[in-house]
C-alpha cells in the first residue's frame, strides 16, 4: 500500500527520536549505576579494554575465528556477572540494557528490508489522527449503535428499517475495496448517519486504508483558504489534497455549508474527480433529493443519485431523545 508521503516521514521522524530517547535514558542509567555499584563501572572498563584488546590481535593477524571466541566468552562472563550485581543491588538484570518494544525489528521499524508491522501501524495511527474523524470517534463502534433509539411501530418499522441499514454498513466496512460502492446517506437530523459513517470509517482505517472525514461547512473553507491565501497553509494544502487522494473521502453535513458558484464547482470537481478515478466517497445530507437538487446544480444532484447508493434513515432524532434522557 502506498502510504502519503507526509504521513511516512512523520513516522520514520518519530522512530528516530525514539531511538535516540532510548539511547539517552540508557546512557543516564549506566551513569546512575557506575555511580551506586563501582563493581558494575569497573566491570564496563574491563569491556572496554577487552575490545580494545580483541581488535589490535586481529589486526595484528592473529586467529579470527579463535579470537572471536575467547572474546565472547569473556563478555558473557562480564555480563553475567553484571546481572548478578545488578540483582544483588535491588535493580532488574535486564536495566542497563535498552528497552525495546518490537522484538521483531528491534524497534528499527524494518527488518529485512521490509516494513515492520510495528511501522505500519503507526501510520495508520497518524493517518487516523490527519483524518479529522469527530472526537466522540472513539466510543463510536457497531456494537454501541443502539437500535432501542428507533421505533419498532409501522410496517416496516424504522427500527427494522435501521437494522438493515446497520448491517449494511458493517458489511461495506468489513468488505471495503475497489468493487465498493459510494453512498449517499440522507434523511432528517439525529438519525444516525453521522455515527454511521463515523463507523464504517474508523473500520475501513484499520483496515489500512486512508480516509478523511470532515463536515462539507470545514471542507469548504479550506478550499476557500487555499484559493485565497497567498501564502498557502501547508497543512491546509495537504487536507484538501487529501480530500482528492484518500481512498474513502467522507464529507458530513453537506448542505449546510455557505454555497457559492465556486464551492459547488470545487463539489463537482471533487465528487466527479474521485468517482474517476475509484476513490469510494460516502456523503451525509440532511435535505432530500429535491432540496438538495433545489441548491446544487442539476449536474451535481444526478451525479449523486445516479453514481450514490442512496440510503434514506428513518426514525426520530435521537440526540434529542437522547437530551431528554439526561433531564
Ligand atoms: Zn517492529
Amino acid at each position: 500500500m502506498k502510504y502519503p508521503e507526509k504521513i511516512y516521514k512523520t513516522v520514520k521522524e518519530y522512530y528516530e527520536n525514539m531511538a535516540n530517547v532510548r539511547k539517552l535514558k540508557q546512557s543516564n542509567r549506566i551513569s546512575e549505576v557506575h555511580e551506586k555499584i563501582p563493581q558494575i563501572a569497573e566491570a564496563d572498563r574491563e569491556i572496554s579494554m577487552l575490545a580494545v584488546k580483541f581488535t589490535r590481535s586481529l589486526a595484528a593477524g592473529s586467529d579470527a575465528v579463535e579470537n572471536v571466541k575467547i572474546f565472547r566468552e569473556e563478555c558473557d562472563r562480564i555480563n553475567a556477572f553484571k546481572k548478578e550485581l545488578l540483582l544483588k543491588n535491588g535493580y532488574s538484570e535486564d536495566y542497563l540494557d535498552e528497552e525495546i518494544s518490537c522484538t521483531l525489528c528491534n524497534d528499527a521499524g524494518f527488518y529485512d528490508g521490509k516494513m515492520c508491522q510495528c511501522f505500519e501501524n503507526r501510520i495508520i495511527e497518524e493517518i487516523r489522527k490527519n483524518s479529522n474523524l469527530p472526537l466522540v470517534m472513539d466510543k463510536q463502534s457497531f456494537d454501541t449503535f443502539n437500535l432501542n433509539y428507533y421505533s419498532d411501530e409501522g410496517n416496516p418499522s424504522p427500527r427494522l428499517i435501521m437494522g438493515a441499514v446497520k448491517s449494511m454498513c458493517e458489511d461495506y466496512a468489513q468488505n471495503f475495496s475497489d468493487e465498493s460502492p459510494n453512498l449517499l446517506f440522507y434523511g432528517g437530523t439525529g438519525l444516525g448517519k453521522t455515527f454511521l459513517s463515523s463507523c464504517i470509517a474508523k473500520k475501513v482505517m484499520d483496515k489500512g486504508a486512508s480516509v478523511f472525514y470532515q463536515s462539507a461547512y470545514k471542507i469548504f473553507s479550506m478550499f476557500d483558504k487555499i484559493k485565497f491565501d497567498d501564502e498557502k497553509d501547508e497543512l491546509v494544502k495537504f487536507h484538501t489534497d487529501n480530500a482528492y487522494d484518500v481512498d474513502l473521502l467522507v464529507i458530513d453535513d453537506l448542505g449546510t455549508e455557505f454555497i457559492t458558484s465556486y464551492t459547488a464547482e470545487v463539489l463537482f470537481d471533487l465528487i466527479n474527480t474521485r468517482f474517476n478515478s475509484g476513490k469510494k466517497t460516502i456523503i451525509n445530507t440532511n435535505l432530500g433529493p429535491e432540496e438538495l437538487e433545489k441548491i446544487y446544480s442539476a449536474r451535481i444532484t444526478s451525479r449523486l443519485f445516479g453514481d450514490y447508493m442512496p440510503i434514506e434513515f428513518y426514525g426520530n432524532d435521537i440526540r434529542r431523545i437522547k437530551q431528554s434522557e439526561n433531564l
